[in-house]
């Protein structure tokens, strides 16, 4: 989350992350007429464990670590979700970040749930001896929720696939034997799949294709504005241009840079890589990331953090189509905002759900023990992210909604049905 000046806060939009998905849930069922109980069981979520574990840190003290494993449905099959390593991490961002996921399954109809986990910390500064310690830790301390059958991990902001091996390793040597199926997001020489790392990146670039089209916007000629030069927004800015799009402006947690003639994604990175930062880039202007939201573009890729468009900037957006690759990065009021200025928004939900796309197919290719090479699974996920997008689409024309409503009442729809032919158990 960004820090803002008093006055500035989201927070008074709603109070926290978990606030908002109710709200927008408590809008679409009631526009939807769904069942007061089904209502009722989404707008909590199933189960919530909350572990504080020690850590052994390299100058041999020990530290206290807080993490969390939320599961918040999973009605339409395993629950399914990443892990978030931050400083910022909450219960209540947790809770969100898990009944998006929901959401998102929902919507692409892949046979999940959603969950969520998270710990507090800040992978940045710590070894990669204290976070493999601290993985494996937190790895036990949720083992019994996570499965292959019942709860499957993934990557998420600060992780990346080598965590995810030792969550592999751990919850294997627990059990007596190995057992890849226990989480996605996996290295290829572990069962990963081809195309899993880009994936997200990938779908964020398919959504803004699709968009760009329906919207009538010519891809080729559109100027791009990324926030966050992560797995997400690095693989976005660089497939975008790949397509002909300009990237005139990129940023991570330290700053933002501009060049309104266009970047080149891939010395981006090697700049990035380099020296930690975006900014310093040569040939370019240095934005803060307040600024860069605000950059007269065609599209814009918000792919950091959550609630980073909000009802004090929403009004300064220029962008004439959003792409949402972080989770919740625009706040409810701000939705309204960007809606009556006729900003198109493709939402989270759906522009950035490559990753679990890819995650599924990942989890698939494991239990057939048979993987596909990587024009196969782009080729699959091509389809999904299409399919999906015109089931949205077709909503949110018939029924006079914007994408994220649109997308909202196509999953909630999906959801209901499933709960209502399982039935409440006894
Ligand atoms: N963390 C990603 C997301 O928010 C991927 C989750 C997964 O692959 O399970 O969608």
């Amino acid at each position: 989350m960004v820090q803002r000046s008093q006055g500035e806060s989201a927070v008074c939009e709603a109070a926290n992350p978990f606030e908002g998905v109710q709200r927008r849930i408590d809008a679409i069922c009631e526009r939807m007429n769904i069942d007061q109980g089904i209502h009722a069981r989404l707008r909590k979520c199933e189960r919530e464990l909350m572990v504080n574990f020690p850590v052994r840190m390299d100058d041999g003290k020990v530290k206290v670590f807080t993490g969390f494993r939320i599961q918040h449905n999973d009605t339409r099959g395993p629950a399914k979700g990443g892990i978030r390593y931050h400083p910022d991490v909450t219960l209540d961002e947790t809770r969100a970040l898990a009944a998006w996921m929901t959401l998102k399954t929902a919507v692409v109809s892949i046979p999940y749930g959603g969950a969520k986990g998270g710990v507090i910390c800040d992978p940045k500064v710590m070894s990669q001896g204290e976070l493999e310690r601290l993985t494996r830790r937190y790895a036990s301390e949720i083992s019994i929720l996570i499965g292959p059958e019942k709860d499957i991990p993934a990557p998420d902001v600060g992780t990346n696939p080598q965590v995810m091996a030792w969550i592999m390793d751990t919850y294997s040597m627990n059990k007596g034997y190995s057992v890849l199926g226990v989480i996605t997001g996996k290295p290829l020489e572990l069962g990963g799949s081809k195309g899993r790392f880009e994936a997200t990146g990938r779908g964020c670039m398919l959504s803004a294709k699709m968009a760009a089209k329906h919207l009538g916007m010519n891809i080729k000629e559109a100027t791009v504005v990324v926030q966050g030069f992560g797995n997400v927004g690095m693989v976005a800015a660089k497939l975008l241009a790949k397509e002909g799009c300009r990237i005139i402006a990129v940023s991570d947690s330290r700053g933002g840079i501009y060049n309104p003639k266009g970047l080149d994604p891939e010395d981006v990175l090697r700049h990035k890589t380099e020296t930690c930062s975006v900014v310093g880039y040569q040939d370019s202007e240095t934005v803060t990331n307040a600024e860069l939201l605000e950059l007269q573009c065609d599209i814009l890729v918000p792919a950091a953090l959550e609630d980073e468009i909000y009802k004090a900037n929403a009004p300064n957006i220029k962008a004439k189509l959003i792409i949402e690759g972080a989770n919740g990065p625009t706040t409810a009021e701000a939705d309204e905002i960007l809606g009556d200025r006729g900003i198109t928004v493709i939402p989270d939900v759906l522009a950035n759900a490559g990753g679990v796309i890819v995650s599924y197919f990942e989890w698939v290719q494991g239990i057939q023990s048979f993987f596909w090479d990587e024009a196969e699974v782009n080729d699959k996920l091509q389809h999904v992210m299409a399919n999906a997008f015109e089931e949205v689409m077709s909503i949110s024309q018939h029924e006079k909604v914007d994408m994220r409503t649109a997308a909202y009442m196509l999953a909630i729809g999906r959801i209901a049905k499933a709960i209502t032919l399982r039935g409440i158990y006894p």
